[in-house]
């Protein structure tokens, strides 16, 4: 078993290590529903694309049947993470940008009780739950741990759609062709997919002024030009889009994560799932402001910079913004991808803190930390992964601090080889951390675990406007590396499959849901 665990790595590095095509600040950070990017984002989105693949070829309405067929850790994890809802979701025509969350659970039943799936809103297809989504929980396909399958009945013939959920929502297309007896080989599986939220292309690397692939191709660029990590990122997206666009974009991306802190301070309750985690965020937000009431996130702002700065008023806040979010991911809530959903609340939690407590509310600031971010995300999602099901909690915790790290350094008046210390700082202490979600729902150890990925974000951040980079032993490029080796290294058993680690220490009978 160890032996066929190391070649599908093998074959993985190699597949990771081909370049990327150019990824977008858009494509790091998604509007998405909870509880996980690569568990309901990813699904989501692939059974949308499996959709408009069947209505180019022979239409919806020739559907007879459909089959979903769920490998590895989907399989493994895929109900705790809601992937079977998100692809009942995604085959319904539903949008995760728009689709009003609090209807999900009603949808879902109504299709268990009726036995019926109206897809795109439209057509509708016999389909028994229990029957027709199977979770192959001792079965995976080579390419990566996150594979899913459709099997779709037309009038004419079966066909197979092969698609993986590598990370942070992003999803690639494996080979499908008829049933014809033959198998489909899941290894080809080049094709990469726009998920992003926005409608606009996929560019290549070579169209746009400064591409970079590793840290050192981004310290070429600022060296050579004198821009700031966001002004690079900022000038390669002017490429494809225009100012006034980028801006609006990353104004609705701020507007949605801090709606869902905000969301999540007034929302009290337990979460579901059945591991009975009480939310903590609204009591914790009711606590500092000595319940005074708010009825708008400007008041409610305002009241929390009244509250001074004192140490721990501010490590108490920066952790009520991060439990917020993860509260509301894991109750199918509306976040963004940052890059992931289970890490979601990281980066909101420090841009918060940087907003209230360093003062920089200008807009530009907050779209400078978002481009940043993205940047430091980019280097990771090019030079290891991140991805659970690949690299562990290492992959989306420690990933979400780099990026928050540097953003946080550069919004403080750090330069360019200071933030890129910080986001390794960032990381370097994160090596290694496994993903052990017990129950297989994004709750323990996933919520407190984004308290604490914020605050080493801003004490990484600190440390390094603190140094100089010129002095420091380990450069980014190095971590990033050691983090992909630690993830080779990693027992698949951390890996999002929820069989080791807390997981297993913590005796819980979920209901089947
Ligand atoms: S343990 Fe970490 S990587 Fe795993 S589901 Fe939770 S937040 Fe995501």
């Amino acid at each position: 078993m160890q032996f066929h665990t190391q070649m599908y790595q093998k074959l993985t590095y190699i597949w990771v290590m081909i370049p990327e095509k150019f990824i977008s600040v858009f494509d790091m950070f998604k509007i998405a529903v909870g509880p996980s990017s690569s568990h309901t984002l990813g699904p989501w989105r692939a059974a949308q694309m499996c959709l408009k693949q069947v209505a180019s070829y022979e239409g919806i309405d020739n559907i007879q049947s459909i089959q979903i067929l769920l490998y590895g850790s989907l399989a493994k994890t895929g109900k705790g993470h809601g992937t079977d809802m998100a692809i009942l979701m995604g085959l319904m025509g539903e949008d995760p940008i728009v689709t009003d969350t609090s209807l999900l659970i009603t949808k879902i039943e109504r299709i268990k009780a009726t036995h019926e799936l109206v897809l795109n809103n439209t057509y509708t297809i016999p389909f028994t739950y229990e029957k027709d989504i199977q979770f192959l929980k001792d079965k995976s396909l080579p390419h990566h741990p996150n594979a899913m399958q459709f099997l779709v009945q037309t009038i004419l013939e079966q066909r197979i759609f092969t698609y993986y959920s590598i990370g942070g929502g992003f999803v690639e297309e494996g080979a499908y062709a008829p049933d014809a007896g033959g198998k489909v080989n899941a290894q080809d599986a080049g094709e990469k997919v726009n998920t992003r939220n926005i409608d606009a292309k996929v560019i290549e690397p070579a169209e746009v002024p400064f591409n970079f692939l590793t840290t050192d191709e981004l310290v070429h660029w600022c060296m050579k030009t004198g821009f700031s990590i966001s002004d690079v990122v900022r000038e390669n997206e002017k490429a494809n889009l225009t100012d006034t666009f980028i801006d609006a974009q990353l104004d609705t991306i701020w507007n949605v994560m801090q709606q869902c802190v905000f969301n999540g301070c007034k929302t009290e309750g337990i979460l579901p799932g059945g591991l009975q985690v009480r939310r903590r965020a609204f009591d914790l937000n009711n606590k500092l402001l000595q319940n005074q009431s708010y009825t708008s996130i400007e008041e409610w702002s305002s009241l929390i910079k009244k509250g001074g700065h004192d140490f721990k008023y501010i490590l108490d806040w920066v952790s009520c913004f991060a439990l917020a979010v993860n509260e509301e991911n894991a109750s199918f809530g509306r976040v963004v991808t940052a890059p992931t959903n289970g890490a979601a609340g990281v980066i909101p939690a420090v841009l918060f803190y940087a907003i209230l407590f360093c003062d920089k509310n200008n807009p530009n600031d907050i779209r400078r930390f978002l481009l940043t971010a993205s940047a430091i995300g980019v280097l990771f999602k090019n030079g290891a992964t991140i991805s659970a099901a690949m690299g562990g909690c290492q992959a989306e915790i420690g990933v979400s601090a780099a990026m928050a790290a540097a953003a946080l350094t550069e919004l403080l008046g750090g330069n360019q080889k200071q933030a890129l210390m910080a986001a390794e700082i960032a990381m370097e202490h994160h090596l290694g951390l496994t993903c052990d979600p017990v129950g297989g729902l994004v709750q323990i150890p996933c919520i407190e675990r984004n308290t604490m990925g914020a605050i080493k974000a801003i004490t990484a951040a600190q440390l390094a406007l603190q140094s100089k980079p010129d002095f420091a032993l380990v450069s980014l490029d190095k971590v990033i590396k050691t983090m992909w080796n630690t993830a080779l290294d990693m027992n698949v058993k951390y890996k999002e499959t929820a069989d080791g680690g807390l997981a297993i220490q913590i005796p819980i009978a979920l209901a089947e849901c």
